[in-house]
């Protein structure tokens, strides 16, 4: 079968079965210890905790995930960085014999043969999960034959994402060698110091990737022979098919995360995009593809998935634009870092020595990584595969010492450049902090909502705000944004302070990327119904205290970062 029929297949067989269907929600979850979206329950957390469902007990979803701890991985028979994880959910509602016997069903009705099912066999703090085996028993499985086996808390334990959370034990299923379903029963909630408490309602939450699906169904060697690759493994020439299989994998996650609104960065989310990206393109360089290859497999990646994920075709510019402006910056100087590197290791090579046991005592040190990770703009874990490479160990410790050093260095320039700082309460500062929740929203009409703030500085004077962009603004735009947060201070708008719990505020749309926990109380303030904030405050009561606002400069701040000045006349 098909990708496109196993996804359908999948959640008309749910839907059939009492499951809401619920769209895949962004990479981007709220939760902020999380970067990405690493699972399909993610977007259901809270409702294994007690909180209402929107959609009922039952749900299913073939959800976007990307894994970026799974990169070293990729390139094997099973592992992708992005994947689609599909998934059936219950909150309280059907249990252990319900779930399992829904799987069973379900692949046979695709016609998967299950090998063998492994159940969780019980350790000092949870009990064997006797009941999973029995319904499996009554399924036909056994051990003597070799098709129930028990496994420990490693194999079948699963979460929490993220610090804290649901998790429980799970009974998964393999065909052909490799797990394609995990079923997880959320009985537990697992606290940041890792105790276990019982949840007060049974949550089932299982995950199978439809790579692995199509892969077993398709009845093909690995996921990158199945036709959610296929158009791609074959724009890539070469004959190194890990290397094939590992650019492909990149070429997918970097398009998804660009249709996101990501920018390659030197920072959280956009030091990922900025390492797939770069990753891609020296493994391209091993296998001698022309400089822009990337494109053509970005296209690739749009053509195969814009009727399932149609933010992937309204994006594709942006797309095309974000990774083509990366190659470009990286291109530059590639050649040139990796013939300084590789100067670097032979002036560092004993002469005369056993070259083996030599390579093995040399190390790149923190300063020439520094200069390499600064002037060449190598990622650190392309220097370390690059150590990897040539056999001579990284200085880890050295290089993130150099970092710092560098970063507080910039930190106390930019602070004696500014006097004052965030919090300062003066009355002309708490018009600037109202207005620059105005300019977030105005910025966000105007250019679109993969602007986000990437820093802000606020003194008696003026206001300083960093954030996401690609381009510098036309005259227009900054006219455009103008306009209307004088508009919205013209129309007095009233500003309005409520406390609530985190994941509440991220539910009524708020913005703002906070360290809050889940359950934790927040501020929110609205303005109007034009912009809401998770902010600390203070702020104004009323828009109409503001005054004037005018972009006194529009700049770059760093790649993709850009940066305005604005005052209140
Ligand atoms: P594995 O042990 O093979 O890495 P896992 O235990 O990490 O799998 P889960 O966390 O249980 O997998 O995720 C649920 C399902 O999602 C898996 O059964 C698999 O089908 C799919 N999956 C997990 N990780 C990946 C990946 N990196 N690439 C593709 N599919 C994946
Ligand atoms: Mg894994």
């Amino acid at each position: 079968m098909t990708s496109r029929e196993l996804r359908e297949k999948f959640l008309s067989f749910f839907e059939k079965n009492g499951h809401k269907i619920v769209p895949s929600s962004s990479l981007l979850p709220s939760d902020p210890t999380v970067l990405f979206t690493t699972a399909g329950m993610q977007q259901f957390k809270p409702y294994y905790l007690g909180e209402k469902s929107l959609f009922g007990k039952n749900a299913a979803s073939c959800q976007k995930c990307l894994r970026i701890s799974d990169i070293d991985e990729v390139g094997d028979e099973r592992h992708l960085t992005f994947f689609e994880m599909l998934g059936n959910f219950s909150f309280g509602g059907y249990q252990k014999e319900e779930a399992i016997k829904l799987a069973k069903e379900f692949l046979d009705s695709v016609g998967i043969k299950i090998d063998y099912v492994t159940v969780f066999s019980g350790d000092k703090e949870v009990l064997r999960d006797e009941e999973s085996a029995k319904i499996w028993q009554k399924l036909g499985f056994s051990e003597e034959k070799g098709t129930l086996r028990f496994c420990g808390r490693e194999d079948n334990f699963w979460g929490p994402t993220g610090e804290e959370g649901p998790c429980g034990p799970t009974t998964e299923i393999y065909s052909q060698d490799i797990e394609v379903w995990n079923i997880v029963f959320n009985q537990y909630y697992c606290h940041k110091d890792k105790s276990l408490t019982e949840l007060p309602l049974f949550g089932v939450d299982t995950g199978m990737g439809l790579e692995r699906l199509a892969k077993v169904s398709q009845n093909v060697p690995t996921v990158f022979e199945t036709d959610l690759f296929g158009l791609i493994m074959k724009e890539i020439k070469g004959d190194d098919l890990k290397t094939k299989r590992i650019i492909a994998d990149h070429a997918k996650s970097a398009v998804f995360l660009a249709s996101e609104g990501i920018l390659p960065s030197n920072l959280e989310r956009g030091y990922i995009l900025r390492r797939l990206i770069r990753r891609g393109i020296r493994y391209g360089k091993l296998l001698n593809l022309s400089h822009d290859f990337l494109i053509p497999l970005a296209k690739k990646v749009i053509e195969i998935y814009k009727d399932i994920y149609p933010e992937v075709l309204s994006k594709e510019d942006e797309i095309i634009g974000i990774i083509r402006g990366e190659e470009e910056k990286f291109e530059k100087t590639l050649e040139q870092g990796l013939k300084e590197f590789k100067d670097y290791v032979l002036r560092k090579e004993p002469k005369g020595g056993h070259a083996g046991v030599a390579r093995d005592q040399m190390i790149l040190d923190g300063k020439e990584a520094f200069y390499l990770y600064q002037t060449f703009g190598f990622p650190k874990e392309i220097m370390q595969e690059l150590c990897k490479e040539e056999n001579i160990k990284f200085d880890e410790r050295g290089f993130e010492e150099e970092l710092k050093k560098h970063q507080e260095l910039s930190r106390t320039a930019s602070a004696g450049m500014f006097k004052g700082g965030l919090v300062d309460s003066g009355e002309q500062a708490v018009k600037y902090h109202t207005a620059n929740h105005l300019l977030l929203a105005a910025l966000r009409q105007v250019l679109g909502s993969h602007v986000l703030q990437r820093g802000s500085n606020i003194t008696e004077e003026r206001l300083r705000f960093d954030f996401s962009h690609p381009d510098k603004m036309t005259e227009e735009e900054i006219k455009k944004v103008e306009d209307i947060v004088n508009q919205k201070i013209k129309e007095g708008l009233p500003v309005v302070c409520e406390e609530m719990a985190f994941n509440k505020a991220k539910e009524v749309g708020a913005m703002g990327v906070f360290e809050s926990k889940y359950g934790e109380k927040v501020k929110v303030y609205t303005v109007g119904d034009f912009s809401k904030e998770i902010c600390g405050g203070p702020h104004v009561n009323n828009t109409s205290e503001l005054g004037h606002f005018k972009i006194v400069k529009e700049e770059s701040s760093s790649s993709g970062i850009r940066r305005i000045r604005a005052i209140l006349e």
